[in-house]
């Protein structure tokens, strides 16, 4: 039976990708937003019930056995996070791990560290969320087919996908091919910064104050692109060469301002070997010329 064969295929999966290529691979036809209840109760989890206290977002509760397993989520919850929750709370039951006295804060849902097993446990879990909820080939296709990046994207992503702006930003720079980062600023610092893999070291993280150039942007309405400073964003050094900048802001209500910093990769890669072939030209320019 299709059931008996993805709860055994899920049985032997250790991590939040081996377990997510499991289910994908049963659910060929996944579209968002991913029906992320059905695939809960599929793979063992009976009920999705209100949780009434106030501290924790999600819980869940498990089987002696480990087969079947109850999840709770705070009614305060918007839907968008309930869902993630869901996807969260399904990640530990699948992946064996539980957070503390199987309850989970709001700070374990955004948590990306692994500098000490909690943290690691809840990261993990909030991989398998996002992947679940943000399918790798059904983001991959949506981006392409957006194009160019842009930050008026992160909200479309949101709505199309079911999940929070801060969900979609993280797995928009997880999947995209350019090299691009995103920054949530809320009330004029860094709240969040999320990189792509190829973005350069950033200067900037949680906690330190935005450059003063984002905080002008007007509410709803996405800048256009921008010069940014590289020096403001970009760990600087002597060696390198800082690449140019392009940065969008999208300003929204409370005092979040929601930042893209985009850098031309192919662009970058043209001066840097323009660059090269000067100096392979003229190798005696500077020193050379001034013997004359
Ligand atoms: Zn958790």
């Amino acid at each position: 039976m299709a059931k008996d064969a993805l709860l055994s295929e899920l049985a032997g999966c250790g991590s939040a990708e081996t377990l997510l290529a499991a289910i994908l691979n049963h659910y060929p036809d996944i579209r968002a937003p991913v029906h992320v209840e059905n695939i809960a109760r599929r793979v063992g989890i009976t009920q999705v019930r209100d949780l009434p206290e106030q501290d924790f977002t999600s819980s869940l509760l498990v089987d002696a056995a480990g087969r079947t397993g109850i999840i709770g989520c705070a009614t305060a919850l918007s839907p968008q996070r309930r869902r993630f929750s869901i996807a969260h709370q399904l990640g530990h039951f699948l992946l064996r791990t539980q957070g503390h006295d199987g309850h989970c804060a709001m700070r374990d849902l955004t948590e990306n560290r692994r500098d000490t097993p909690h943290r690691k446990q809840e990261a993990q879990a909030n991989r398998f969320a996002a992947g679940l909820l943000m399918p790798k080939p059904l983001m991959a296709a949506s981006l392409d087919s957006l194009g160019k990046p842009a930050i008026a994207h992160v909200p479309m992503l949101a709505s199309t996908y079911g999940v929070t702006i801060e969900a979609a930003a993280s797995r928009y720079v997880d999947v995209t091919p350019s090299t691009c980062a995103i920054l949530f600023i809320k009330n004029g610092l860094v709240h969040y910064a999320r990189p792509s893999r190829s973005f350069p070291s950033m200067a900037i993280g949680r906690g330190d104050a935005a450059p003063s150039s984002v905080l002008s942007a007007k509410i709803d309405e996405p800048t256009s692109w921008l010069v940014a400073e590289a020096r403001d964003w970009l760990v600087q050094s002597r060696e390198v060469r800082s690449p140019k900048v392009s940065m969008q802001v999208l300003a929204k209500k409370n005092g979040l301002h929601l930042v893209m910093l985009f850098i031309n990769a192919a662009a970058e890669r043209r001066a840097d070997e323009e660059a090269e072939k000067y100096a392979t030209e003229r190798p005696s320019f500077g020193r050379g010329s001034d013997r004359r």
